[in-house]
């Protein structure tokens, strides 16, 4: 279903998300107070605004008020970020999602409202590391500090082995959300299920537990 977003503050980081929204056929709003960033996204967005976005009658002017979800993606300028987010939830804007810079930006964030708060670079760093750490990882969801979800290769020890026999949620406390194999994936995996080396698994609990079940069962 296509929705409508804006996005505030075109560096790199909004710049992609802009991008990729409009390229998923989202009606996307473009803006940013310099005129050189607004150009580039001329052609990967719905309507571009140069604007200054801690002017609350600025703001009103480029019909934010009108959207439901916004990305404040402002970043070295904390002292912006968090007056647009103020503006923003002062206009009852929805969704107000917003990129922080730092722990403590994160917090005044949260106190004033921000419906979600994203940490980019940090969490690029936890994929990047995780993926370096293990080569049976291909991709990974940081839930929160202690769970996550990842997508890790079935290896030759548990080749013909069914979920039942491995009883992974037993002895590892993790869960199977799905397994992909060549060109199926089973969204419900059953205990009779067996696998194969090559297989990929999208298991989801506690990283510790992860770890311990990519390292011992795989
Ligand atoms: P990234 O890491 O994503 O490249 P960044 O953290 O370096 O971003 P900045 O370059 O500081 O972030 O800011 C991102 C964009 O936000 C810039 O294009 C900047 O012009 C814009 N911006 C900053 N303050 C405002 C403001 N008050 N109103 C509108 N746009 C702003």
């Amino acid at each position: 279903m296509k929705k409508q977003f804006a996005v505030i503050g075109l560096g790199r980081f909004g710049t992609s998300v802009c991008k990729e929204l409009f390229r998923m056929n989202h009606d996307v709003l473009a803006i940013d107070r310099d005129e050189d960033r607004i150009k580039d996204l001329k052609d990967f967005s719905t309507h571009t605004i140069v604007a200054d976005a801690t002017d609350e009658k600025m703001l009103t002017n480029t019909g934010i008020r009108n959207f439901d979800n916004v990305i404040v993606a402002i970043g070295e300028d904390i002292q912006a970020s968090i007056l647009c987010t103020l503006i923003l939830k002062d206009f009852e804007i929805k969704q107000v999602w917003v990129k922080a810079q730092n722990e403590y930006h994160h917090k005044v964030l949260d106190k004033i409202g921000a419906d979600k708060i994203f940490h980019p670079e940090q969490d690029m760093g936890l994929r990047i590391a995780e993926f370096l750490t293990s080569e049976k990882v291909i991709d990974y969801i940081d839930l929160s500090d202690e769970y996550s979800i990842v997508e890790t290769l079935a290896t030759k020890k548990v080749e013909g082995r069914s979920l039942a026999d491995l009883d992974i949620r037993a002895k590892y406390g993790c869960t199977i959300m799905a397994i992909k194999q060549k060109n199926k994936v089973d969204v419900t995996p059953h205990p009779e299920d067996t696998l194969n080396k090559g297989d990929l698994l999208v298991v989801i609990g506690h990283k510790n537990d992860l770890r311990r079940f990519q390292n011992e069962a795989l």
